[in-house]
């Protein structure tokens, strides 16, 4: 069975918006998509022109990037506009489920909570290092389940999940989609799941520019998975999903030099997050940092509120992940540069940063 089988059955047959910019036809004359003629004041980027849906430049950099080919691609406004639009279109409201992790990144239950589709999680706890039994996840899935998530590292225990990826892969095969959210996987020591997609054609992965790369705020994200998920997708998504300025902003970022630059700030942020995880557990009021693969360290404190607003009355916000379950007394904290993350320890009440 494929995979492809299991989308909504009301989306079967569905016909996108058939945009001006999707025909892939130029003329020298444009009259066919009531734009304006001419540019704005001041705008020397063509902006009065709708954008190209997927350019094709910015598919062939994110493809050489990532180790795929540009038609595993699809780039959207972040990796959250994949997760979205992924649940829509597999989950039926009030009758499919999505299951992840708990603790884990927020966006998940938003998409399939947003889409009335039932979201179940399975508990990973902090005594035991946040470790993830494959079983129990495969455990909390049905015939109606659709997509699996897995956050790997994961937000906001920084813990790495891809050696249980070709399994679980395996055990959902034609039945769901696994999607392994690697916003971080820049900094953390493994391959990514992309390695797989061959092998796997319910295998998704989720990677973004807005981390190792500094491009929060361009808004780019993509999707690499089999050619007809990709095609999928492109089909229920908004028109015109990249606005022209962040496609511009991402070619910058894919080139030699940014790329390097790029490596070099992973590089600091990994051994800042190493020297912070090392000296936290010695700070007071700080009971347990546990090991992290991502830009951030979970810590638990003996007094959570009063460590944030010490924090926050230093000029230090921090992230309470707190309510989270399983994080009870936790907070996220986010790998700062060496002179921010020296204010911390320092805000913390650690004498001399080291
Ligand atoms: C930050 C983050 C993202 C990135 O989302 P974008 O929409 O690409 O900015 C995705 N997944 C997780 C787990 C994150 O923490």
């Amino acid at each position: 069975m494929s995979l492809l089988d299991r989308i909504r059955p009301d989306l079967a047959g569905f016909t996108p918006y058939a945009s001006a910019r999707r025909t892939g036809l130029l003329a020298p004359v444009r009259l066919d998509a009531n734009e304006s003629p001419g540019p704005a004041a001041g705008d020397r980027a063509g902006l009065n022109r709708y954008p190209a849906p997927q350019p094709p430049a910015l598919l062939a950099g994110l493809a050489a990037l990532y180790g795929v080919e540009p038609d595993q691609i699809w780039a959207g406004r972040g990796s959250d506009e994949a997760i979205d639009l992924l649940v829509r279109a597999f989950c039926r409201p009030g009758q499919d489920s999505v299951v992840s992790v708990a603790p884990t990144f927020g966006m998940y239950a938003i998409a399939a909570r947003l889409q009335g589709a039932d979201y179940r999680t399975v508990r990973v706890g902090g005594d035991v290092g946040f470790a993830l039994d494959a079983d129990a996840l495969l455990a909390a899935t049905d015939a109606d389940t659709k997509i699996v998530v897995l956050c790997s590292p994961n937000n906001p225990t920084g813990t790495v999940h891809h050696h249980l990826v070709a399994d679980l892969a395996t055990a959902l095969a034609g039945r769901a989609l696994l999607l392994v959210d690697e916003a971080y996987v820049e900094f953390a020591d493994v391959a990514s799941a992309a390695t797989l997609l061959g092998r796997h054609p319910n295998l998704a992965v989720l990677r973004t520019l807005s981390k190792a790369h500094a491009l929060a705020g361009a808004r780019i994200g993509c999707l690499l998975a089999a050619p007809e998920l990709v095609r999928l997708v492109g089909a229920i998504a908004a028109p015109y999903p990249l606005p022209a300025p962040s496609v511009q902003a991402a070619l910058s970022a894919l080139e030699d030099a940014a790329l390097a630059a790029t490596q070099a700030r992973v590089a600091e942020a990994i051994a800042e997050r190493e020297r912070l995880s090392a000296l936290l557990p010695g700070v007071p009021g700080v009971e347990r940092a546990w090991p992290s693969a991502g830009n951030f360290i979970l810590i638990r404190c003996s007094d959570p509120g009063a460590c944030f607003q010490r924090l926050l009355a230093a000029g230090v916000l921090v992230r309470d992940v707190s309510a989270q379950p399983g994080l009870a007394g936790c907070l996220r904290v986010s790998i700062g540069l060496r002179a921010e993350n020296d204010r911390l320890l320092q805000a913390l009440g650690m004498e001399r940063a080291a």
